[in-house]
C-alpha cells in the first residue's frame, strides 16, 4: 500500500478510471498481439462494450491497428488488434564515456536504424554534434510521428534541474543536455541514469515473467552502476541520486576512485579495476599507456593467459562481495548483470556464486542472471524510458 502524499496528490475523476483501463488494454495488446476484442475482454474482465470503446479510441489515436481476420468455427470472425509499429518513432541515445550510440525504434521497441559517434571530452561539441545527428534522423523520416527522445547518461540526473550530476566517469557534472536537445529537435527529451535505463529495459522487455516487482540492474563497465526497481517502480530518491552502490566503500585500503572516495566497489570490480589488476599498478585513475583494454583482457583470458585469468578472477571475487551486499540489503526477485564481463560468465560465475554463498547470511532466493548483450539493453531501455509514459500506470 502506498501512503497518500497530502502535499502532492490528484483526486480521481471519471477520466482516471478510463485512463487506467485504457492503459491496461494497451498493455494487454502489447503483450498478446495479435489479439481480438473478445480476448481482451476475457483477459481484462472489462465488458465487451467498454473494450470496444477503448479500442476505438486507441485506433483513432493510431496506437493500435486492426489486422488479419481470425478464423473461428462459427459466429462473427474477429479482427485482430496489434500495436501500430508506424505510430511512434522513438529515438534512443546511449552515452558512454568513449562512444555514443543512437537508434530509432517503433512502438514495438524494434530498432529501425542504428548509428554511433565518438563521445569526446568537450561537452559543448558533443551536444552540438548529437543535436545535428538527431535532427537528421527526424528529417529522414517525414512519415513518422516522433514521440520523444530517451537518453541514457553515465551519471545521475538531478530531478529538479534535470542537469547531469555526479558523473565521475565523464566529468560533465552540471551539464544541461535536455534544453539544447529539446530546442534542436522540438521533441521531449527524457534523461536517465544508464543503470536505471537497464533496469527499465529488463522490466519492460526482459524474460523474467510478468510478476517481477523487485529487480536490480548492475552495469559493469568503466564504472559500476546500480538501478533499482522496487515495487514495480524505479527508485530515484528525492533528488535522483539513489543507487550509487558503485561508490560505496567495500575495502578502505583500496585506491582513490574517480569520485574522490577511497576503496569504492567500482575500484575493485569494474572493467577498469580488472585492467589495473592486470597491469599491477596502484593508481585507479591513471593507468599506464601500455595497459590493455578490457576487451583485450577478455581475449587474453580466453587464451588462458595466467595474468589475465587472475585479473578476471579477482574482479569476480569483488563483484560477488558487492552483489552479496545488494542481495542481503534489498533481497530483490532478481539481479540482472550487464557488461562485457558477462562474455567470461562461465569462468567468473562459480567465483561470484562462491562469495555470494559465503557472504549472504539471509540466503535470500534472489536470482542472479547475466543479460544477453546482443539485445542492446541500454539502448532498448532508452526506448522504454519514453514508452513508459504511455504504457505505465499514472501517478495518482
Ligand atoms: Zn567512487
Amino acid at each position: 500500500m502506498r501512503k497518500i502524499d497530502l502535499t502532492n496528490f490528484q483526486v480521481a475523476t471519471t477520466g482516471t478510471a478510463r485512463d487506467i483501463n485504457r492503459r491496461i488494454v494497451l498493455n494487454l495488446i502489447r503483450k498478446h498481439q495479435p489479439v481480438s476484442r473478445a480476448d481482451l475482454s476475457r483477459r481484462s474482465g472489462l465488458q465487451r462494450s467498454t473494450v470496444s470503446a477503448i479500442t476505438e479510441q486507441l485506433i483513432a489515436q493510431r496506437w493500435v491497428t486492426e489486422g488479419a481476420i481470425g478464423h473461428l468455427p462459427r459466429g462473427r470472425k474477429p479482427t485482430f488488434l496489434h500495436l501500430n509499429g508506424q505510430r511512434a518513432g522513438i529515438i534512443g541515445v546511449n552515452i558512454r564515456p568513449l562512444n555514443t550510440t543512437i537508434a530509432l525504434a517503433g512502438l514495438d521497441m524494434e530498432f529501425l536504424s542504428h548509428e554511433s559517434m565518438l563521445t569526446g571530452t568537450d561537452p559543448q561539441r558533443f551536444v552540438s554534434e548529437l543535436s545535428r545527428r538527431l535532427s537528421e534522423i527526424i528529417k529522414a523520416h517525414p512519415e513518422m510521428d516522433f514521440e520523444g527522445i530517451g537518453v541514457a547518461v553515465p551519471g545521475r540526473v538531478d530531478l529538479a534541474s534535470q542537469k547531469l550530476v555526479f558523473a565521475p566517469n565523464v566529468g560533465w557534472a552540471g551539464l544541461d543536455l535536455k534544453t539544447p536537445l529539446e530546442t534542436a529537435t522540438n521533441l521531449p527529451v527524457e534523461l536517465e541514469n544508464a543503470a536505471n535505463v537497464c533496469a527499465l529495459a529488463e522490466l519492460w522487455n526482459g524474460q523474467h515473467g510478468e510478476g517481477i516487482r523487485h529487480l536490480v540492474a548492475v552495469t559493469v563497465s568503466e564504472g559500476i552502476g546500480v538501478g533499482m526497481i522496487l515495487n514495480g517502480q524505479l527508485l530515484r530518491g528525492p533528488t535522483g541520486l539513489a543507487g550509487e552502490f558503485g561508490h560505496v566503500t567495500i575495502r578502505e585500503d583500496g585506491p582513490i576512485c574517480r569520485c574522490g572516495n577511497r576503496g569504492c566497489w567500482e575500484v575493485w570490480a569494474s572493467n577498469t579495476a580488472a585492467v589495473r589488476f592486470y597491469s599491477n599498478t596502484a593508481s585507479h585513475c591513471n593507468l599506464p599507456p601500455s595497459a590493455p583494454r578490457f576487451e583485450d583482457l577478455l581475449r587474453l583470458a580466453e587464451q588462458n593467459d595466467p595474468k589475465a585469468v587472475e585479473a578476471l578472477e579477482k574482479m569476480a571475487h569483488y563483484l560477488g562481495l558487492g552483489l552479496a551486499t545488494l542481495v542481503t540489503g534489498l533481497a530483490p526477485d532478481v539481479v540482472v548483470l550487464f557488461g562485457e564481463f558477462t562474455q567470461a560468465w562461465q569462468r567468473m560465475e562459480p567465483l561470484i556464486r562462491k562469495v555470494l554463498k559465503e557472504r549472504q547470511p539471509t540466503h535470500a532466493s534472489t536470482k542472479i542472471v547475466p543479460t544477453d548483450p546482443s539485445t542492446q539493453p541500454r539502448l532498448r531501455g532508452t526506448i522504454a524510458l519514453v514508452l513508459q509514459k504511455h504504457f505505465g500506470l499514472p501517478y495518482i
